[in-house]
């Protein structure tokens, strides 16, 4: 057994000072202050020292780790995202890979993890194939524009069963509705999220009965407001904030370029506390930085101008966010741990308790990465 002294228990909606933890065979044993928990003989201790110990961060929606593609090296990048707390990470696939590109990088996680290695990867997120080219991918060399036919995608579903856990669609595009039926029986646990689209709230609102639960980059690559000149419409921002049951990602960077501080700030106080889920959206780009943002370490930049992504790991975007919204090491745990567990139905980890996974993160106030530990072994 292993315990953990000297930490400050980062709850769901509070702390535990001056606390100890027990692990044993990856799991969490029991927690509590150290004054009724006292520390059983003979356990291996590592002392804490004051810092917070959250639960394993989990980004359900990541496409790099700053330099690298998942699917060019999934090994290096499931590493360098855990080193900076991420124990459990879905790789995004998305609309720039055609049908091969899918299988060949769907194969690689399997294989990656059939070897014991990328042990944080425990699925995918599918970021298309069928979004509107018009908003962010990839208008010009897009594939997959033409209509929405079963031979085109049947064999992408037949190798996501059992690991793809997210489903972006543009509600918008003709013929959406039976690809999504035919998602929903083969892998009937996947969650649909509305992305890269302009649908109205009816369009996104009709796919709710099947599983859409997610807006994905929330406020990102989202659709026209023209309604009458002069008159603001609706589209999918609105329709995320309005839906009580849709949670929000937001790409937290940290100058508030994906999403703005002050709409973020709003994004909180419509969507609450439970219904955030912070992603880190790393893209690999190497263009100059766009004049005035110089110093952004944490976002990519295209050569033609524009901005490509972010270069983000979620403890910086944990970071960001409580310096955009005055919020806590506890507020953040939460939109990068708890939520995006329950949004997926993980009933073993995004919390600290009995039973759960011993995947823990340690960090100072300023949420900078001390230590990680991963189904209770320590990874730094
Ligand atoms: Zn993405």
């Amino acid at each position: 057994m292993t315990a953990i002294i000297n930490a400050v228990l980062v709850m769901k909606d509070h702390y535990i000072p001056d606390a100890v933890l027990l692990m044993e065979d990856g799991k969490i044993v029991d927690f509590g202050p150290a004054k009724k928990l006292p520390v059983p003989a003979g356990c291996e201790v590592i002392d804490a020292e004051g810092l917070y110990v959250g639960p394993g961060l989990i980004d359900i929606h990541t496409h790099a780790d700053g330099d690298t593609y998942f699917h060019e090296d999934p090994i290096k990048c499931s590493e360098t995202v855990l080193k900076h707390g991420v124990t459990s990470v879905l790789p995004a696939l998305f609309y720039s890979m055609n049908k091969e590109e899918h299988l060949e990088a769907i194969k690689k996680y399997k294989d990656a993890i059939a070897a014991g290695k990328c042990k944080n990867i425990f699925g995918v997120y599918m970021e298309g194939p069928y979004l509107n080219p018009d908003f962010g991918c990839d208008k010009e060399k897009n594939v997959w524009k033409d209509a929405i036919v079963e031979k085109d995608y049947a064999e992408i579903v037949e190798a996501a069963k059992g690991f793809a856990k997210v489903w972006c669609v543009a509600p918008e595009r003709e013929g959406i509705l039976d690809f999504v039926k035919y998602v929903k029986k083969e892998i009937p646990e996947i969650v649909f999220s509305v992305a890269h689209s302009e649908a109205t709230p009816e369009q996104i609102e009709a796919l709710m009965p099947y599983g859409l639960k997610l807006g994905t980059h929330h406020t990102n690559a989202t659709g026209t407001l023209e309604n009458y000149p002069e008159v603001r419409g609706v589209c999918v921002d609105e329709t995320v904030n309005y839906n009580n049951d849709i949670y929000a990602e937001i790409i937290c960077d940290s100058k508030g370029v994906h999403v703005h501080p002050y709409m973020i700030r709003l994004i909180k106080k419509i969507k609450g506390q439970d219904k955030i889920i912070l992603i880190a959206d790393s893209f690999v780009a190497d263009g100059p930085p766009i004049p005035g943002l110089e110093d952004a370490f944490d976002i990519n930049f295209d050569w033609g101008g524009d901005i490509a992504g972010s270069k983000l790991t979620l403890d910086i975007a944990c970071h960001n966010m409580m310096i955009h919204t005055g919020g806590s090491v506890c507020d953040v745990f939460r939109y990068a741990s708890t939520n995006p567990a329950k949004m997926l139905s993980l009933t073993d980890r995004g919390d600290i308790a009995k039973g759960k996974r011993a995947d823990l993160v340690f960090v100072d106030h300023q949420f900078d990465v001390k230590r990680v530990i991963l189904g209770g072994e320590q990874i730094n």
